[in-house]
C-alpha cells in the first residue's frame, strides 16, 4: 500500500457535533436583526410592525428555497442564498434597497460570529497538532463558516468551503482542489468525515482512501479503503495499524 502522506477533514460532524450550532445560529440570527431592526425604525420614527412578525422564519427559509431554485449554481452557497433572502424580504418589508443590504449584511455578520461558536471534540486540537507533523492537513467543508476565523484552521495548509466554489461535495473538484494544494496524488491521501454520501463515496471514486466517522456500525462489510471509526479520537491508533 502507498504510505500515506496526506489527510483531509470534513468539519461539521467529524471534528465537531454541529446540531446545537446550526439550530442557534439559525434563530439567532433572525432573532437579532428583527431586534435591532426594530430598535432602529423606532428611532427614526417609523413604525412598521415587526419584521418577524410579518416574515417569521419559516418565510426566510422558503424565500432561501425558491432563490436556490431560481439560482441553480448557487445552491450550495448558503451565505449568498441567506444574504440575498435577507435582502428581498426587507424590501418587502419596505426597507429602500441600499437600508435593506445592510441590513442583511450586519445580519450576517452575526450569522457568522453565532455559526463559528463551534466546540470542536477536546481530543481534536492535540490530535491535528500531532498529525501536522506527519502528515500535510487539509479541511474541505459544504458548511457555511468564516474559516480563516477558526483557529483550528490554523493546522490546515488548505481549507476549501466547497459550496462558495459552488461545486458542494460530493462533487470532486473540491476534493481535487485540496489534493493539488497538499500537492499529493489521491492514493497518498485519506478523507476523513461523517457523510457517507458526501465524503467517504466521492473520496472512494478518486481513489482516496476514507475514514467514515459513524457512531453505529452499519449492517454488512464495507467496501475496500473504508474505515469506520466511532469518533474522530480513534483516527492515531487506525493510522498506526494502516502504517
Ligand atoms: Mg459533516
Amino acid at each position: 500500500m502507498m504510505s500515506l502522506e496526506a489527510i483531509t477533514f470534513d468539519l461539521d460532524d467529524t471534528l465537531w457535533d454541529n446540531r446545537g450550532v446550526m439550530a442557534r445560529t439559525e434563530t439567532g440570527h433572525y432573532a437579532w436583526l428583527d431586534e435591532a431592526l426594530t430598535d432602529w425604525l423606532s428611532r427614526r420614527g417609523e413604525s412598521r410592525g415587526r419584521f418577524a412578525e410579518r416574515y417569521p422564519l419559516a418565510a426566510y427559509q422558503a424565500a432561501r428555497g425558491r432563490l436556490a431554485e431560481r439560482f441553480p449554481p448557487r445552491r450550495g452557497d448558503f451565505s449568498w442564498l441567506r444574504e440575498r433572502a435577507l435582502v428581498e424580504l426587507l424590501e418587502a418589508f419596505g426597507l429602500p434597497r441600499s437600508a435593506a443590504w445592510l441590513w442583511a449584511s450586519a445580519a450576517m455578520g452575526r450569522f457568522h460570529a453565532l455559526r463559528l461558536d463551534v466546540a470542536p471534540h477536546p481530543e481534536v486540537e492535540p490530535l491535528l497538532e500531532e498529525l501536522g507533523d506527519r502528515y500535510r492537513l487539509g479541511a474541505i467543508t459544504n458548511g457555511n463558516l468564516a474559516l480563516h476565523r477558526l483557529a483550528l484552521c490554523r493546522h490546515f495548509r488548505v481549507a476549501i468551503a466547497a459550496g462558495e466554489i459552488q461545486a458542494p461535495k460530493p462533487d470532486a473538484r473540491p476534493f481535487l482542489a485540496a489534493l493539488a494544494r497538499l500537492e499529493t496524488a489521491p492514493s497518498r491521501a485519506l478523507h476523513v468525515g461523517d457523510s457517507w454520501r458526501e465524503d467517504v463515496l466521492p473520496a472512494l471514486r478518486l481513489g482516496m482512501r476514507a475514514v467514515w466517522i459513524a457512531p453505529d456500525p452499519p449492517p454488512g462489510a464495507l467496501p475496500a479503503g473504508v474505515h469506520r471509526l466511532a469518533h474522530v479520537r480513534e483516527l492515531p491508533a487506525l493510522l498506526t495499524d494502516l502504517t
